[in-house]
């Protein structure tokens, strides 16, 4: 907006009231938007007013799981983020790549994506706003913790990942960033057997806990395991159809682990 000031960001300013929660995960595909999608459904049904933002470069998919389909308007100079049938505003990168083209994303364009994202849209009054980061800790954790200092970090790990890693990294740069890490989420944590009681660990066990202990010790304070989400195919659908499983089988053990952690936030 050729050289008039930077809008301050309202999340970022004292006393302001909206949580922020910044979603990350060491790798992809280890279900990072799938649980920020569901959180804000759960939260949003609780009757919390919920805004994403997904500036996940490489997938952008928290539209589609939402079920988002309409576009981001422009009102003066503020741009009115869409709303979903679950109630929850979504601003997504992927609305602003015409034609989903790629897009090599360096740091600084980033920085600034995610800037106006939090400046230049009009939230409105927040209870939440989830960050959908992508994945690997880098310089996009170093971005929110500019741009919204007081934003929590909610890790999502699957019960195999090389656990010491992503601890060291996200929270060493917790550390140097002053930022809480409020949590871990399990996800993937193994699928009941649909033709018995048994659960199947599809990837193994410990992932979570083995997260949480690491980012507890290089932190020094203690980052708790918030939840643990089995595999359930009912959330991929949910995830494909953009109904949200917390909302179409809520009491499914997906959807009721889900919502444990949405109340444990909200
Ligand atoms: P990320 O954001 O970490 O890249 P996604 O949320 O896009 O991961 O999930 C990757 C794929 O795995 C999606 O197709 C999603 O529907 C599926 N998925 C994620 N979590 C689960 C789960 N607990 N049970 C079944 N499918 C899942």
């Amino acid at each position: 907006r050729g050289g008039k000031a930077e809008r301050e960001i309202p999340f970022a300013q004292p006393g302001s009231l909206t949580r922020v929660y910044a979603v990350a995960s060491g790798k992809g595909g280890v279900g990072k938007s799938s649980v920020t999608v569901n959180l804000a459904a759960a939260m949003a049904a609780d009757g919390l007013k919920v805004g994403v933002v997904d500036a996940d470069i490489y997938g952008h998919s928290v539209p589609r799981m939402l079920g988002v389909e309409g576009r981001p308007t422009q009102v003066e100079n503020m741009i009115m983020p869409p709303s979903s049938a679950t109630g929850v505003k979504v601003i997504s990168i992927g609305m602003f790549t015409p034609g989903n083209a790629p897009v090599v994303w360096r740091g600084p364009m980033l920085h600034r994506a995610l800037q106006q994202f939090l400046a230049d849209v009009y939230w409105g009054d927040l209870d939440v706003l989830l960050l959908d980061l992508p994945p690997g800790t880098g310089d996009i954790a170093i971005s929110v913790a500019q741009l919204v200092p007081n934003a929590e970090i909610l890790v999502v790990t699957t019960p195999q990942q090389a656990a010491a890693e992503v601890a060291e990294r996200a929270g060493s740069i917790a550390v140097q960033t002053h930022q809480k890490i409020v949590g871990v989420v399990e996800n993937m944590a193994g699928m009941p057997c649909p033709h018995c009681d048994e659960i199947v660990e599809v990837f193994g066990t410990g992932g979570g806990d083995r997260v949480a202990e690491g980012l507890s010790r290089t932190t020094g304070t203690t980052v708790p395991v918030l939840g643990r989400i089995p595999i359930d195919v009912r959330l991929r659908e949910g995830g494909d159809d953009g109904r949200p499983v917390t909302l179409s089988h809520p009491d499914s053990a997906a959807g009721t682990a889900l919502r444990g952690i949405a109340a444990k936030l909200g």
